[in-house]
């Protein structure tokens, strides 16, 4: 540990509260945006800067402005300010028609400064011989010059009596107008409380003015140099109140590269001492049970999973806990590498916990499992939430025992009363069903089991860092052979009967085929109604000779489970669906996948039901109906644009995004666009953190660097307890608690 404890913490780390002009009631709204500290204020950049650095005197702009009342024109900024005295103000005008008109002079000339509206307050803010700078877009009003509602800064007095024309001016004190002027983001609440925009602006020059000088420096000498970045006091000052936009776009670059480096730092450090606290478990990795499974395979594993099965395997020798991400487009053969997997823990003794989002998916790969393992006598066990309590006490019993060895279920697996005595492996499916959270809740199962993430969803490499930045990353990259590239079509919904033509060819060649219907949650009542309806008028007016499945989440159990099986054995052509089936299902003899209302389907999704079908040798086609307002026209499924902006669009993008590619890694980056990366994975669970500064989507060479750095660091000096890192640990200590105890780790 870096045995520091009795320095003190530097007083720009104290909630906000004690800045004056912030009482409890204020501070409490502004914990509740994320502003606790005043460090945080710190880092509430504006939004952009009004450009009022247009000094000028009132004659020149007479002169710019040619006499034209609307038009600026050229060579006249939008915005100007101009500098003069008080000379008169009154109230114009009465009742709806009362103004404040004031009356400001330089040595060259006047202009009026007019507000319609609070008459009362602005006669009260004024004093003859105020010197005033005033900002705003000038105008004439018939032959007067004016500025209506500008920003305003008193800035002096004029000196004396007796030099009338000498302004005393402290241009200090201009915080609204006369160079960048800062625009904070605000909203209804925030400015019921005063701080609007310029509420903002007031308090974080107060704030710089007492508490800035001296914050220490948070970076190493060398970073800043190596990657020319100002220091920490130049960036806030050059954030809020630049003086040139490149001076701004620095101080910006190292608030980023802060923000991204301490994140990434924490993750070093938590990655760090996870490996070195916890011994894992050494696994014999010569698996004759693995060996066997692997011979038995009716195809070859593709190279890229012969790959990531070795890199697991590596993992899983060394006496330390793994920690690895396993990502692979939908169909690209994950389930076998999570097998061969499991069957190196069953072999030394250990139990594995296989953990999938929804209960079909568990029971799917219960099935699988079954088919595959039950032959080499592994005892696998199925526990999801509606277990009977009889049948779950025998589950639990057996798993207590150690005699089921490998048990997969939904989340229920790591509920109370679910005791592993040798929790050796945690496989987790689909992993951006969970959050983080839980990530660390289930390794506090065992002593320190590996674990095995498994995600579907392709992550852009920048939310991967973020999101699992603390994981080792395997990626398959290729799918199994002989699989032909899906055909997907957009079609209006007027195209049915087309559509419905198709799927009925389809089946006649002996194939399968989903139709899926969209289920919002707040309304599924309805929705499921809808569904329905739906499927009986498939069943019993389009396909009337066909055998028709329903399957929807408000079947239980083993209604889903016998749906699902019929599927699965070719006893239903055509599977009716609500997103149930999103994730996981594994039919290779199902060519089509028809998604109807397919533009209330998020990009994520789209691409999961898809990665439905194209599983076999098949040619197989996915179909998206979309309303004819937003999604295609005739037969071409070209899109037809309407008027307007907003959802439409984006839905226009989203299908048109699934018709030109199926590369899960673009869908991934054009989803991310869309939706911004708080929203990437649906808001609440998603653990994606929310910087403050830096842009996830367009920062992604800084956050790159940081993280090189971060990780770097730790791995030379995992306590930070060289000279050169004592600036880390500092702010670690001043900022960072949470991570504090990793230090001392080391
Ligand atoms: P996902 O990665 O989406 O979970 P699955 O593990 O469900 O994919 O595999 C998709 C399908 O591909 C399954 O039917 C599986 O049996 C099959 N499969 C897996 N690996 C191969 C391979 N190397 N060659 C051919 N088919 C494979
Ligand atoms: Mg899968």
């Amino acid at each position: 540990m870096t045995g520091s404890s009795h320095l003190k913490t530097h007083p720009v780390h104290q909630s906000v509260q004690f800045v004056k002009g912030i009482g409890p009631r204020k501070a409490e709204l502004l914990t509740r945006y994320g502003i606790r500290t005043i460090y945080d204020l710190l880092f509430y950049v504006p939004r952009r800067h009004l450009d009022r650095s247009a000094v000028m005197s009132i004659a020149d702009l007479k002169k710019g402005l040619h006499g034209s009342p609307l038009e600026l024109s050229d060579g006249i900024p939008t915005d100007v300010t101009v500098v003069g005295e008080v000379r008169s103000f009154r109230i114009a005008g009465v009742g709806r028609k009362a103004r404040l008109v004031l009356i400001l002079a330089d040595q060259t000339g006047s202009l009026q400064c007019v507000w319609f509206g609070g008459v009362q307050y602005w006669k009260r803010v004024f004093e003859i011989g105020d010197v005033l700078a005033v900002s705003g877009r000038p105008s004439f009003y018939g032959s007067i010059l004016q500025i209506v509602h500008p920003a305003l800064d008193r800035i002096g007095r004029r000196s004396s009596e007796t030099e009338p024309d000498h302004l005393a001016v402290d241009w200090t004190k201009a915080l609204h107008t006369g160079g960048l002027i800062p625009l904070y983001p605000s909203g209804q609440e925030l400015e019921r409380v005063g701080l609007d925009s310029a509420g903002f602006r007031r308090i974080i020059s107060s704030v710089m003015a007492t508490y800035l000088e001296g914050v220490p420096e948070t970076l190493p000498g060398d970073l800043l140099d190596q990657h020319k970045l100002v220091q920490l006091t130049k960036a806030f000052r050059s954030v809020h109140f630049p003086q040139t936009e490149q001076e701004k776009g620095a101080g910006l670059r190292r608030l980023k590269y802060e923000e991204f480096f301490f994140f990434q730092l924490k993750l070093a450090l938590q990655r760090h001492a996870m490996k070195v606290e916890s011994g894992g478990i050494s696994f014999n990795t010569e698996s004759p049970l693995a060996r066997t499974l692997a011979d038995s395979l009716p195809y070859k594993l593709t190279a890229a999973q012969v790959r990531v099965v070795n890199e697991i395997a590596g993992d899983m020798r060394i006496p330390k806990p793994m920690n690895r991400l396993l990502q692979g487009d939908v169909g690209s053969g994950k389930t076998i590498v999570a097998m061969l997997s499991a069957l190196v823990a069953v072999d030394n003794g250990y139990q594995v916990a296989f953990m999938a989002p929804t209960e079909i998916l568990a029971e799917q790969h219960y099935r699988t499992l079954i088919q595959f393992l039950d032959r080499l006598g592994v005892n696998i066990r199925l526990l999801v939430g509606d277990r009977r309590v009889k049948v779950r006490r025998e589950i639990l019993e057996d798993v207590r025992r150690g005699s089921a060895q490998i048990l997969v279920g939904t989340h229920a697996i790591f509920e109370e009363g679910v005791e592993f005595p040798k929790l050796g492996l945690v496989i987790i499916d689909e992993q951006h069903r969970f959050g983080v959270m839980q990530r660390a809740a289930l390794r506090q199962k065992g002593t320190n089991p590996d674990v095995l993430v498994m995600t579907a969803t392709p992550i852009p490499r920048t939310l991967s860092l973020t999101l699992y930045g603390d994981l080792d990353i395997s990626i398959i990259d290729e799918l199994p052979g002989g699989r032909k590239p899906i055909t997907t079509l957009l079609k209006s919904d007027t195209d049915s009967t087309e559509v419905w033509t198709f799927v009925r060819d389809q089946v006649r060649k002996g194939r399968q085929a989903y139709v899926v219907y969209p289920l919002i949650e707040e309304s599924e009542k309805v929705e499921l109604k809808a569904a329905t309806e739906h499927f009986d008028h498939l069943k019993d007016q389009v396909f009337p000779d066909l055998r028709l499945g329903l399957i929807h989440g408000r079947l239980p159990g083993d209604g889903k489970e016998r749906v699902m099986g019929l599927f699965k054995s070719g006893e239903i052509d055509i599977l009716v669906a609500t997103t149930v089936i999103e994730v996981g299902i594994d039919v290779p003899n199902a060519t089509v996948m028809v998604i109807e209302n397919a533009e209330r389907f998020g990009l994520a999704q789209l691409h999961q039901l898809r990665g439905r079908v194209g599983r076999g040798g098949e040619q197989s086609y996915c179909i998206l109906i979309a309303d004819r307002r937003v999604g295609a026209k005739g037969r071409g499924g070209s899109i037809d644009p309407i008027a307007g902006d907003g959802e439409p669009d984006i839905a226009r993008r989203r299908l048109a995004t699934m018709v030109e590619t199926t590369d899960g890694f673009r869908i991934a980056e054009v989803d991310l666009e869309l939706r911004g990366p708080g929203d990437f994975f649906g808001t609440r669970q998603s653990g994606v953190p929310e910087f403050k500064v830096a842009n996830l989507l367009t920062d992604g060479r800084i956050l790159n660097a940081a993280r090189k750095d971060a990780f770097a660091i730790v791995e030379a000096d995992p306590s930070l307890s060289l000279p050169a890192h004592e600036v880390l640990a500092r702010h670690i200590r001043e900022r960072y608690h949470e991570v504090l105890h990793l230090l001392s780790v080391a």
